[in-house]
This record gives structure tokens, sequence and C-alpha cells, in this order.
């Protein structure tokens, strides 16, 4: 019996080998590398697959956050909502602006808590970030029409949400802007880094297009202090053979994810539950678990890998000190941070294993 890694992107990776290596190597010879044919089409096919008039390519999920704030003219002086149980790179997307984050705690689906953002809205709140995590939707409904209730800007992370659906559109497309990472972990991820946002506004777009090339529209004529933060031509060409692809691939996901929920019979184990009018990706498999320490410990020694998503929650995190929250502030979000545990959850994950998996857990 081997182990049982929590991940494994090589068998993705080989399931389509051959069109990864042929894209590689006609991108290679091409002699153009970075913003060329491959990242244009790429922006036309996941604007397309999204359901946006526009998607614009950068060089990581972190700086599709912080350019889209950046893009709305959100900075110091500014508040944006956030859920309390967020990844960290969510929160940094804010501050990197200078405007400050507040948690709001998250609700049974692991998402941002829409009842409970409008308590929190004062007069320099500037925006909501609806963080997708897990490969789920916020209550896309109800956040929509808050946002337009306060006049709030709206932006999505979908960094966990690739293709996953709220009332039959896709994540991405419901805010002003969509944020998306395609880290190689993600569910269309690349083979190093990549990123990129999607509007339907046009002049977001262009203006995103501006700030990712130092500020410049016209070659050696900046208007503005842009960045360099740009999708090579490499990656955006792997990125077009994994879409083509990603359908599938959620759709293995959704099988697997199924498999776990039937499987599972021990009353110590809370399963994820999925939004009514939504559907999952199934980034992560994030069980809940009050003596979750003692489960990660006993999956170990049977030889199954798990990972924490996320062990310290980001107002308790030494980067946000400043901010001056203390533990019992969010105390859903913290409870989440000492209880979620994350299965093996990948595209080649085989059924013995996951029954492995599935019967360790209900004996545990
Ligand atoms: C991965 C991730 C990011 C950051 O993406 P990078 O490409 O690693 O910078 C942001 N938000 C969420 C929810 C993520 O999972």
């Amino acid at each position: 019996m081997s182990r049982i890694k929590v991940n494994r992107l090589d068998l993705c990776y080989n399931r389509y080998r051959g069109e990864f290596e042929e894209k590689a190597l006609q991108v290679l010879r091409s002699g153009w590398y970075v913003l060329g044919p491959e990242v244009e089409n790429f922006e036309k096919e996941w604007a397309s697959y999204i359901g946006t008039k526009y998607c614009v390519g950068l060089a990581s999920g972190l700086d599709a956050l912080w350019i889209a704030f950046r893009a709305l003219g959100i900075g110091a002086g500014d508040e944006v909502m956030v859920c309390g149980n967020a990844y960290i790179a969510c929160v940094m997307g804010i501050t990197m602006n200078g405007a400050t984050p507040v948690f709001v705690e998250p609700d049974e689906y692991d998402n941002i808590d829409a009842e409970k953002i409008e308590e929190k809205i004062t007069d320099k709140t500037k925006a909501i970030l609806a963080v997708h995590l897990y490969g789920q939707c916020c209550d896309m409904g109800r956040i929509t029409e808050i946002s337009k209730k306060h006049g709030l800007k709206l932006v999505e992370d979908c960094a966990q949400s690739h293709g996953n659906h709220w009332g039959g559109a896709k994540a991405g497309s419901f805010g002003d802007i969509g944020c998306f990472s395609y880290y190689p972990s993600k569910g269309c991820g690349a083979y190093g880094d990549g990123g990129s946002i999607v509007t339907n506004d046009e002049e977001i777009a262009k203006k995103i297009r501006i700030i990712r090339n130092y500020g410049s529209e016209k070659r050696y004529y900046n208007v503005t202090v842009g960045t360099n933060s740009r999708l090579d031509e490499l990656q955006a060409g792997l990125l077009r053979v994994k879409l083509k692809h990603l359908d599938e691939l959620n759709a293995e996901r959704v099988r697997i994810a199924q498999r776990y929920t039937k499987g599972k019979e021990n009353p110590e184990v809370k399963l994820p539950k999925v939004r009514p009018n939504a559907d999952s990706s199934w980034h992560q498999y994030v069980i809940h678990c009050e003596r979750r320490d003692e489960l990660l410990s006993y999956l170990a020694e049977n030889e199954i890998d798990t990972l924490i998503h996320y062990p310290v929650p980001p107002h308790l995190q030494e980067a946000y000190k400043y901010l001056g929250h203390k533990r019992g502030d969010f105390p859903i979000a913290e409870k989440y941070a000492d209880e979620v545990l994350s299965l093996p959850m990948y595209n080649g994950l085989t059924e013995a294993d996951q029954d492995r998996v599935i019967e360790i857990i209900n004996r545990f």
C-alpha cells in the first residue's frame, strides 16, 4: 500500500501529455514568449467560458486581486468586506492598495455569510470581495442585491472556483470584476504562475491592460504607474489545452465528491454541503471535525495525507496585527480554522484509494 497524497498534479498532466507537449514545443519554437497570440486567444476563450465580455491575462491570482481594486479606485481609507476564513491572498489583495479589510463570519457553506454583511457597512465601505472558497459559490443572489442597494463594487475571487455555477451562471460573471489564479493546483491550473481578471466593462478591461504593462498602452509612453504582471505565452498555450478539458475534469471531481459523501458513516465528521441553486467544482473536499488534529494524525498514521485550509484565520496572522484584532473577534472563522480538514482530492484519484480514505475515516 502506498501513501495517498492530498494532491497529484502529474496524473492530469500525463492524461493529456501529448497535447501539452505539442503546444509547449509550438510556443517555444514560435519566437514569441510574452503577450502574443496564445495570450490573446486564451483571453477570448476564458471570457467566453465564464460568460463575460473581456478577460485580461495577468501573472498571478494575487495580482488579479490587487489590480482589480486598483482599477476600481479603492485604496487608503476605503473598506472592503471579506469573509473571515479567507485565504491570506484575498486579504493581501485588499491591503496592498492601502484599503482596510472588514471581516465577515462564514456561513454553513464555508463562505461569507451574506446575512451578516449589511450590519458591517459604514460610510467607508466601497466593495465586497466574494471569495468562492473550496469551489463553492457564495450566495450571489443576496450579495449582488446588497452591493446594488448600497452602491458597492463587487469583486469575486474565483481562484478556487473555475467553472462552477450559482443560479446557472458561472463564478466570475456576477461582479464588476472576477479574479482568477492559474496556480498549478487550481481547477484550470497552469504549469507555473498565472492569473486573470474577467469583466463586462470595457473601460475596466482597458485600464487593467494598461496597468499590467507598466502603465502603458503605447510602447514607451506611460500614463500611470503600473506594474509588470503579464501572463506568458507558454502558460497561456498550456491553459488553452487545459481549458478544453476543464468540464470533464470538474465532472470527475463531482463523482469523487459524491463517493466521499456516500461512503461516510462517522457521526463525528461533518461533510461539506452544496448551496441550493449552486454546484461545486470541488477545488477541495473539506470536512469539519471537532477532534480535527486527532483525525489528521490518525489518517497520517494510516498513510493518508491531508491539509488544513487554513489553520490561522487572516485576522490572527502576525502580518495583520496592525488591524488590531484579537482571538474571539470572529468565533466562527476561528472555530472553522480548528476543525476543517481537506481530504485527498485530485483528478485521477482511484476508487480504491478513495475507499481506503473513507474506511479509515469511518473507523476513527
Ligand atoms: C490561490 C489563491 C489566490 C492567489 O493566487 P496566486 O496565483 O497564488 O497568487 C487568491 N485567492 C484564493 C482564494 C486562492 O485560492
